[in-house]
């Protein structure tokens, strides 16, 4: 069923957002394929045809004036078992997965102990933590190509998905395909190993992260140890420098996750920005890579304070920032 003027901020991780104009859970393919044909029939001629495909909400800045179009999610709950290997629908949460695969204790997924997001979420934008990276579980994924007239489902392998750091080819198509499942292959382990690298990795989280503000992860990707090298080397060895770091001496902010980068928290930090705030919204002091709802704020909050950080880290290193969430 189609709702209408749906609000975004309660399906969105930083409580913020304005109305979808429509809306539609789809719970299994079918539904899916029937919402996408009965989309293009009944509500193609309204203002606009956009569809954008929502998971947990926890990657995305939704715009207060809303989405002109449909806000589809494909909430898929499958989990089928053969040994090692996992059949999962794209609507699974992370959560959920990590504790289906340490009761049975089948080991690989410990490192998104404490990622918050669907399965769908995580393969779109190859979430990744702690060294481990969801393609380096995926075997194969099944999509749903709606850019077509008749919706086309596809079947591909790992080594088809053209995934890369916080990228896939889903994200690099401009979301014309809808992620229904991933094959994942995670290997037998040790229930009690398991369990305690997964609280491990949460602990860490909850000491290091502002998880008390509604947040949506890190709103910047971390920056390549290559592109530093490549734009910004000359700036930010300088700035290095002065602050008495080195990229080879001992105090290097360098860290490898999932190759050598620098923690893009670390630029902001040392450009001063730590617990700057707009609006509602807040660089936060605990982490500065993540801008925190601390107060009712407006996606413009957050949006300035997303430039502020772009043009100070530029202006401070020579280094050119992206953001890893996704703004509608
Ligand atoms: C506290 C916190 C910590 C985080 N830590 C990490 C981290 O360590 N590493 C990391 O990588 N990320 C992290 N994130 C970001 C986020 O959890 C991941 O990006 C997650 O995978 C997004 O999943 P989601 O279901 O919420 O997707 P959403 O936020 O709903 O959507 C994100 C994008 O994925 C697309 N999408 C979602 N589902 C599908 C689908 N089925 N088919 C096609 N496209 C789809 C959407 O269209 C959108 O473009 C963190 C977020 C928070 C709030």
């Amino acid at each position: 069923m189609f709702y209408k003027n749906v609000i975004l901020k309660s399906h969105s991780h930083y409580q913020i957002g304005g109305p979808a104009c429509y809306f539609f859970e789809a719970k299994n393919v079918d539904d899916l394929i029937k919402a996408v044909h009965g989309w293009r029939r009944d509500y193609s001629d309204r203002r606009s045809d956009a569809i954008f495909i929502l998971g947990e909400g926890t990657n995305v800045l939704f715009d207060d004036n809303g989405f002109d179009g449909l806000v589809l999610k494909p909430n898929i709950p499958t989990l089928k078992r053969d040994d090692c290997l996992l059949t999962v629908g794209a609507g699974v949460s992370m959560f959920q997965l990590l504790d289906y695969s340490m009761t049975k204790s089948l080991s690989g997924l410990e490192w998104a102990g404490g990622l918050p997001g669907t399965l769908g979420g995580a393969i779109y934008g190859n979430a990744g933590a702690f060294g481990g990276e969801i393609k380096d579980l995926a075997v194969s994924i099944l999509s749903l190509d709606i850019s077509g007239s008749r919706p086309k489902i596809i079947k591909r392998k790992n080594e088809d998905c053209d995934f890369g750091y916080r990228s896939s080819v889903f994200k690099k198509n401009g979301s014309k395909e809808i992620i229904l499942e991933a094959t994942l292959l995670l290997k037998k382990g040790h229930k009690k190993a398991i369990r305690e690298s997964v609280e491990e990795k949460i602990k860490y989280r909850k000491e290091r992260q502002p998880l008390e503000y509604p947040n949506i992860g890190s709103i910047f990707k971390n920056v390549p140890l290559t592109q530093i090298y490549a734009e910004g080397a000359r700036n930010y060895a300088e700035s290095l420098r002065k602050s008495a770091f080195s990229l080879r001496g001992s105090a290097t902010p360098v860290k490898t996750d999932p190759f050598p980068l620098v923690p893009t928290a670390h630029l902001i930090h040392e450009a001063g920005l730590k617990g700057v705030s707009f609006g509602g919204a807040m660089i936060s002091p605990k982490h500065p890579n993540f801008i925190v709802n601390v107060l009712d704020a407006a996606s413009s909050d957050v949006k300035k304070l997303i430039e502020l950080v772009k043009r100070s880290v530029y202006g401070r290193f020579g280094i050119e920032i992206e953001e890893e969430v996704v703004i509608l």
